[in-house]
């Protein structure tokens, strides 16, 4: 059987408030490689566990915001594959899929605004990212915001409110798997996962386990 669309497993990595997290993303990741083993997973798709092995890697950008400054690094992002044909990216918090930046780059982008520590233009200076970029996280943070939490009357009150609640939640991974729970895509994620995957995600009760 051929399996054609990206399918992920996510690995939740935050399991301390976002503000206490002070590593970044790349650090993150490479400190859970070191102990990543394949032959643990479970296959989302048929579910059975220990039948994976490492299928590949590719290589991928992850900008984080270190020292005050932009910085790029290249990141390795393993494949797994399954027994039954299956394969899966391992993902993790930090990286937000289809996106080049950080999770906490961009939530860090977004906190600035919304507590008012920088005008617009300064913090695209800062953080090196244009206009439309920043009105395009922007607007996917509200949207976002809108399918956790329903309509709210106020809506740039109940953003930043919205934000503090994130950065202080207890364990940032509990929200991010609930809400990938909900809406089948990952927290400030621009674009869908593919029409399979998300019918595959639905028979897949184990996914997180
Ligand atoms: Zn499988």
């Amino acid at each position: 059987m051929a399996f054609n669309a990206l399918t992920m497993i996510r690995k939740n990595l935050i399991n301390c408030k976002l503000i206490r997290e002070k590593k970044s993303g790349k650090l993150l990741l490479s400190e859970y490689m070191t102990h990543f083993r394949p032959e643990q997973e479970t296959c989302p798709y048929c579910k059975c566990k220990g039948n994976c092995r490492i299928h590949g890697y590719y290589s991928r950008r992850l900008i984080d915001f270190v020292n005050g400054r932009p910085l790029v690094a290249r990141v390795r992002i393993i494949r797994v594959i399954c027994s039954c044909g299956a394969t899966h990216a391992i993902l993790f918090d930090p990286v937000v899929p289809y996106g080049q930046h950080s999770l906490f780059f961009m939530l860090r982008v977004l906190a600035e605004h919304f507590l008012h520590i920088r005008t617009v233009e300064k913090i695209c200076e800062v953080f090196e990212i244009s206009l439309p970029t920043f009105y395009r996280w922007k607007k996917l943070f509200a949207s976002h915001r809108q399918d956790w939490q329903g309509s709210l009357a106020s809506i740039e009150t109940s953003l930043r409110r919205f934000l503090l609640d994130l950065v202080r939640k207890t364990s940032f991974s509990d929200f991010a798997v609930r809400f990938f729970s909900l809406t089948g895509i990952s927290f400030l994620q621009s674009h869908k996962n593919p029409a399979p995957y998300q019918r595959r995600l639905k028979q897949a009760d184990s996914f997180f386990q």
